[in-house]
C-alpha cells in the first residue's frame, strides 16, 4: 500500500496556511500526528518541522484516499493533495495557528509507514529519557525540540554573521592533536600508523587560536568543538560546543566589547534584547557578595551582618570573631515552621567551616538589637525570609591556615562559599515564592511566542531574566595545602597583570591573572585572557607551576618556539554555545539543545556507543585490551 512519490512537489509546508490561503490548491508533506475516524470522514493532522494542518478524507470525494485513511497510523509518511478550505465556525480551532482552515484533499499518497514508536511526538511530557534518547528521531519531531534546534540555527548564525562584521576569520583547527592543557582529562586516538602513540583530540582549540594570531590572522574565531573526559552533569557533556574566539593587541576591555557584541545578536536572534555593556565585578567581590564566581543576580546577594553585632554577641553565639558574618535574603518566603527550617539544613555544607542561624524569632529574643539591625542591613521586608552565616569556630577547615595578605583566606571564601550555595539551593527551593526564576521562563515564553497574524513582534527585555555579569582579576595561583605548592588557577597561558609581574616568583599570592569568566544567572558561560606572548614569561610560568624545561619542551616545544617568531600580544575568550542556547530555550539540561547528546552516564543510547571492537581493529592499533575480571 505505499505509494511513490513519483513527480508530487510540496507548495507549503503544514504550519503556514491561513485563512487567506482558502481556495488554493496545495500540495503538503509530513508526518500523521493524530487520526480522527468519523465514518465517512477522517481526519488527519498533518505535522512537519513548521507545525500541522487539518486534512479532511471525504468518502464521497475520494473514495480510496479515505479507504487508505483507514489504515494510516500515527507516524505514517503521508502526502496530501487538495483544497485549503475555510472550516465552519463551530470548527475552528483558535489554539492552532492553522486552526481556520482545512485541506479538503482530492489525493492521498502513503509515502511510508511507521512502526508504533514508543511514544508520540504530540505527547507534551515524555518522562522517560533513555526512551527519548534511544528514539531520538522521534524525540526530536516534538514541537519543543524542532524549536529548540532551530533557535540553536539562529544564534549560530547571528553570532557568525556578528563576528564576520566584526571583522573575525573563522578558521577551522585541528580535531587529532596534542593534549591542550585546560584542566580535564584527554580523550586519545591511537595512532595505527605510528605503534604506540596517540593524538588527543582537543579541549579547545587554545594552542592553535593563540598559533594563529602568531600567523597574523589578527582576528580568529570558530564555533569549535571541545572534548573533555569529564564527569556529565545537567550542564556538562563530553563533546560541546564553543564560540572560541582570539584576537591580536586586545585589552581585557576590546574583549569584553566583542563578546558583548555578539551576545546582544545571539540574544536579538532569540528576540531578547540584552543591554550592553555587561556589569563587572572582581572575583573577591563576587565572592564577598555572592559567595561565588558565577553569581545568579536575579536574586539578592550576600550582606555584611558583622556591624549588626558587638564581639560579646558573637561570642554568645559562638560565631568567629575573625571570619565574616554575612546575610541572605530570600524575598517573599514568609515565616517558616521549625519543621520546614530543619528540612532545609541538608542544603547547608557543614563541611566548610561554617555555621548557620535561621530561627530568627529566637535571635531576636536573646539579641533584640542585633536582630533588628540584621534585617536592616538585608534590606529585608515582611516575608522576606534571612539567614546569617558566619564562621564556626569548632570546625575550622583544613586548609584553615593560608592566609596571604591581600587576599580572601581559605576561611574566609569557606563562609562566602557556604552562603552562597545555601541562597542558590534555597533560591531554587523557593523559587515559588520569590518568582525571580519565573522572570526567565516568562521571558522564554514571551520570546518564542509567534508574532500574532500580520504584525510584528517587539523584542523581550532581558531584564531580571537574563543576567550577564563578568567577573574579572581571579587569582593567578592558588594554594595547595596538600603539596604546599602554588598551582595554576588557569590554563597555563594567561597572562599575570602586568602590574603584578614582578611578584611572579617572589609572592604568588598577591598575583592576580589578566583573565576574566562570564557569568549569567548562575551558569558560567565561558572564560578567556589576556595571554602570554612572550617566551621568557611563557618559561617562567611554566616553571612557576612546576613544569620542568624538560617537560614543558616535550608538551609544548612547538608553542614554545613559535613565541619566538614574533608574537603579537594577544588574548581571547571562549563562551560555551550549548549553555547559551540552554539559556535561552529555557531548558532544564543541555540534553535538551544538543541533538544527539549523551547520558549522564556517557552512553549515546541510540548508536549505542561506546562499545567494543574486534580483535582486528586493536591488532592494527597495536592495542591490547586488559580487562579486570
Ligand atoms: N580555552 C579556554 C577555555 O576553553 C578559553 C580561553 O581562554 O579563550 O576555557
Amino acid at each position: 500500500m505505499i505509494d511513490f512519490l513519483g513527480n508530487l512537489e510540496r507548495t507549503h509546508y503544514c504550519g503556514e496556511l491561513r485563512a487567506a490561503n482558502a481556495g488554493q490548491e496545495v500540495v503538503l508533506m509530513g508526518w500523521v500526528n493524530r487520526r480522527r475516524d468519523h465514518g465517512s470522514l477522517i481526519f488527519l493532522d498533518l505535522r512537519d518541522r513548521t507545525g500541522i494542518s487539518q486534512i479532511v478524507l471525504d468518502k464521497d470525494l475520494i473514495p480510496d484516499g479515505h479507504a487508505k485513511g483507514e489504515q494510516i497510523r500515527p507516524e505514517y509518511v503521508v502526502a496530501a493533495v487538495g483544497k485549503v478550505r475555510l472550516r465552519a465556525a463551530d470548527s475552528i480551532n483558535p489554539k492552532m495557528d492553522t486552526g481556520e482552515i482545512e485541506i479538503a484533499a482530492t489525493e492521498l499518497l502513503v509515502l511510508n509507514d511507521s512502526a508504533l514508536a514508543p511514544f508520540s511526538p504530540s505527547e507534551d511530557a515524555i518522562q522517560n529519557e533513555e526512551v527519548r534518547l534511544k528514539y531520538r528521531y522521534v524525540d526530536l519531531r516534538r514541537p519543543e525540540m524542532q524549536h529548540n534546534f532551530r533557535l540553536r540555527h539562529d544564534i549560530m548564525l547571528a553570532i557568525r554573521e556578528n563576528l564576520s562584521k566584526q571583522g573575525f576569520l573563522e578558521i577551522e583547527t585541528p580535531i587529532l592533536t596534542k593534549s591542550t592543557p585546560e584542566g580535564a582529562r584527554d580523550f586519545l586516538v591511537p595512532s595505527r600508523v605510528h605503534p604506540g602513540e596517540f593524538y588527543a583530540l582537543p579541549q579547545s582549540p587554545q594552542i592553535f587560536k593563540q598559533i594563529l594570531m602568531i600567523s597574523g590572522f589578527d582576528k580568529y574565531f570558530q564555533i569549535a568543538r571541545c572534548f573533555r573526559d569529564e564527569d556529565l552533569r545537567a550542564d556538562r557533556q563530553l563533546e560541546f560546543t564553543q564560540i572560541d574566539l582570539e584576537m591580536s593587541f586586545p585589552h581585557q576591555e576590546t574583549v569584553f566589547g566583542v563578546a558583548e557584541q555578539f551576545m546582544v545578536a545571539a540574544f536579538a536572534a532569540a528576540g531578547v534584547t540584552l543591554p550592553a555593556p555587561f556589569p563587572r565585578i572582581t572575583y573577591d567581590e563576587s565572592i564577598r557578595q555572592y559567595g561565588c564566581d558565577k553569581p545568579d543576580m536575579r536574586l539578592p546577594g550576600l550582606v555584611d551582618v558583622r556591624p549588626a553585632f558587638t564581639d560579646e554577641n558573637l561570642d554568645a553565639l559562638k560565631i568567629d570573631k575573625a571570619l565574616p558574618v554575612v546575610a541572605l535574603r530570600i524575598p517573599n518566603v514568609g515565616e517558616l515552621s521549625r519543621k520546614e527550617r530543619e528540612d532545609n539544613h541538608p542544603l547547608f555544607e557543614l563541611k566548610k567551616g561554617a555555621k548557620f542561624i535561621d530561627d530568627f524569632k529566637r535571635l531576636a529574643k536573646g539579641f533584640p538589637e542585633a536582630a533588628v539591625k540584621v534585617r536592616e542591613l538585608a534590606a529585608a521586608a515582611e516575608g522576606d525570609f534571612v539567614i546569617i552565616v558566619a564562621g564556626d569556630p569548632d570546625h575550622p577547615v583544613k586548609a584553615s591556615d593560608t592566609k596571604f595578605p591581600g587576599r580572601l583566606s581559605e576561611r574566609e571564601i569557606s563562609v562566602y562559599t557556604a552562603a552562597g550555595n545555601f541562597r542558590t539551593e534555597l533560591a531554587k527551593k523557593y523559587a515559588d515564592k520569590h518568582g525571580a526564576f519565573a522572570t526567565t521562563d516568562e521571558a522564554v515564553k514571551e520570546a518564542a511566542a509567534p508574532a500574532p497574524q500580520g504584525g510584528g513582534k517587539l523584542p523581550v527585555s532581558a531584564k531580571g531574566a537574563f543576567e550577564p555579569i563578568w567577573i574579572t582579576d581571579f587569582p593567578m595561583f592558588e594554594y595547595d595545602s596538600a603539596i604546599a605548592k602554588w598551582m595554576p588557577a588557569h590554563h597555563p597561558f594567561t597572562a599575570p597583570h602586568e602590574d603584578d609581574m614582578a611578584n611572579l616568583l617572589t609572592d604568588p599570592a598577591s598575583v592576580r591573572a589578566n583573565c576574566y569568566d562570564l557569568a549569567m544567572n548562575g551558569l558560567e558561560l565561558g572564560s578567556g585572557s589576556i595571554r602570554i606572548h612572550r617566551k621568557d614569561v611563557q618559561q617562567q610560568i611554566f616553571q612557576s607551576l612546576g613544569i620542568s624545561d624538560e617537560e614543558a619542551h616535550k608538551r609544548f616545544g612547538f608553542f614554545l618556539d613559535a613565541l619566538e617568531y614574533g608574537t603579537p600580544p594577544h588574548g581571547g575568550i571562549a563562551l560555551g554555545l550549548d549553555r547559551i542556547v540552554m539559556l535561552l530555550a529555557g531548558a532544564p539540561s543541555l540534553r535538551e539543545v544538543i541533538a544527539f547528546p549523551k547520558t549522564a552516564k556517557a552512553i549515546d543510547l541510540m548508536v549505542d556507543a561506546p562499545t567494543t571492537v574486534t580483535a582486528e581493529q586493536l591488532k592494527e592499533l597495536h592495542i591490547r585490551v586488559a580487562l579486570k575480571s
